[in-house]
């Protein structure tokens, strides 16, 4: 019998003693913590396996009541993201409010705006989306299956894995506390997990968080008259300053969700810092001075600045994501990666699929399909959460580096003329699923590619191609997608 290899040691995964085998059909209740976009996804994906389903949720229900999210207002979707809601047939709902972008505009500090297309094809494109939006939509399709109950304002406390029961408390009266009981228990309770916290008590797991010293603050650019947008919607704004960038995405009212990333105090090589901006004054001066066409945009700039929270940015990386076939963690609660690729929910979705293909490759033995998971998708998750912390990098400073610039306008020739070998790395991450493991070898391979070709050649027409052709030869076929 072909055994699932383990990716991270490589030793074979070995089925489960047959005494101690479930199945999720007959492992008793499923019960999901968390109804954000990743536990309304899997609900969705295990409905359409026929299970029956109880999704618990903090917060009220965000299609009744208003409520902050927390973080983000919109989102950028791609194609990770994008390939399990068509799977599941929840895309056309989702097309008339998605705003797709199609590069990035970069503004430079005396005004000027240009445009670089995120790659090759019309089809290279992202989606802004708004946060709730997607949510609502999930769990409107999660319910419409008559297999799953969301119930809302109950926070999960405490796992107690011998019994198997949950312990919850009602978000209005904390003292209202109860008892539910799991067969099987998912985590996609996010970024400080209480089932991955219960979880790596028990099974040895390990979690490291490693908080970057950037934080982050929410802004909102209005819509100009009669909803019109103020600046062009189908573009990323970027304002990149070196250590510290504004950007902007459009929502289908007209208005834009912006912010502001920079280091939360001075430190060695920061130019800017949150602890400088205490007064109006300092903020005023501060967006004047960095994001001049930024300021006639947003008239109570500074009342937004001080009513909006600051918030942290973390890379939490984890072991043990599963306990048995008793329970298993999905989403942030398993891999939290910070936001400047855009790909924490398109991670978090693209990790939904492959664990229902995951459960349905293993139908009689949750627990070896819960560990072939982990085994499969923590290199991806690990670096993409790499890629991540890069591309704050190309973000905030690489995007107006003429080096930079050259070796992207050569990846983009590159493609062009080898399409099966060179692919650009932004491009494998967004608008394929190539494992995101493979998509960072390759991308350090061709990045050596590129930096040879360039050597001595500062411009494009410069650039020896036969020898781009010798070089590209000895590259293996691109990644497949997953
Ligand atoms: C500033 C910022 C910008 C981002 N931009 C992007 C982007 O453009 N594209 C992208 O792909 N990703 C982006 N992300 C990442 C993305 O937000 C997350 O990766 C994604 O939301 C993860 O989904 P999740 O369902 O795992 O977690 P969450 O969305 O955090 O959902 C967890 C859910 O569990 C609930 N919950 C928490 N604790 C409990 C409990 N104890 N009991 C019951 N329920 C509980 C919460 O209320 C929540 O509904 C961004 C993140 C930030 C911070």
């Amino acid at each position: 019998m072909n055994h699932p290899v383990n990716h991270s040691g490589n030793q074979p995964l070995e089925p489960t003693p047959q005494a101690d085998r479930k199945s999720l059909a007959a492992g008793g209740p499923i019960v999901i913590a968390g109804g954000g976009q990743a536990g309304a996804l899997m609900a969705l994906y295990l409905a359409r396996q026929g299970h029956r389903v109880r999704v618990l949720e903090s917060r009220p229900d965000l299609r009744r009541v208003d409520i902050d999210a927390g973080k983000s207002i919109n989102l950028a979707l791609a194609t990770r993201g994008i390939v399990p809601l068509k799977e599941l047939g929840v895309y056309p709902s989702l097309e008339p409010i998605l705003v797709p972008m199609a590069g990035r505009m970069v503004h430079e500090i005396d005004g000027d705006a240009g445009l670089q297309p995120y790659g090759l094809h019309p089809e290279d494109v992202i989606h802004a989306v708004s946060r709730s939006d997607l949510n609502a939509i999930l769990l409107d399709a999660a319910e419409a299956t008559g297999n799953v109950e969301v119930t809302f304002d109950v926070r999960c406390r405490q796992v107690d894995f011998d019994r198997k029961v949950l312990t919850v408390t009602d978000r209005n009266d904390e003292t209202a506390v109860s008892v539910v009981p799991f067969g099987t228990l998912f985590g996609c309770d996010g970024s400080s997990s209480e089932v991955r916290n219960a979880m790596l008590a028990v099974n040895g797991g390990t979690s490291t968080e490693a908080e970057l010293d950037h934080g982050y603050k929410e802004l909102n650019i209005p819509p100009g008259p009669g909803g019109s947008f103020q600046i062009e919607p189908n573009a990323l704004h970027i304002w990149p300053r070196g250590e510290f960038m504004l950007i902007a995405l459009a929502n289908p009212e007209g208005d834009f969700t912006v912010t502001l990333f920079m280091p939360n105090d001075d430190g060695p090589g920061a130019t800017a810092s949150f602890a400088d901006l205490k007064t109006e004054a300092d903020v005023e001066g501060f967006f004047k001075r960095e994001f001049p066409d930024f300021v006639p945009l947003v008239p109570d700039l500074t009342s937004q600045f001080f009513a909006n929270p600051t918030g942290r940015l973390s890379t939490i990386r984890n072991t043990g994501w599963s306990l048995g076939g008793d329970a298993v963690l999905l989403g942030d609660a398993a891999h939290a990666i910070v936001p400047f690729h855009g790909q924490g929910m398109n991670l978090a979705m693209e990790s939904c699929r492959l664990l229902d293909r995951t459960i349905r490759e293993y139908p009689d033995d949750l627990a070896l399909a819960f560990r072939k998971f982990e085994a499969d998708r923590k290199p991806d998750a690990d670096a993409i959460a790499d890629m991540a912390l890069d591309n704050y990098v190309e973000m905030r400073a690489g995007v107006v580096d003429p080096d930079y610039l050259i070796k992207r306008e050569l990846a983009l020739e590159l493609e062009r003329r080898f399409p099966d070998k060179i692919a650009a790395r932004y491009g494998m991450v967004m608008f394929s699923t190539r494992r995101y493991a493979e998509v960072k070898k390759r991308a350090e391979r061709q990045q050596e590619i590129f930096a040879e070709l360039i050597a001595g050649a500062p411009s494009l027409d410069q650039v020896d191609f036969d020898r781009a052709a010798e070089l590209v030869r000895t590259l293996s076929p691109l990644p497949a997608p997953i």
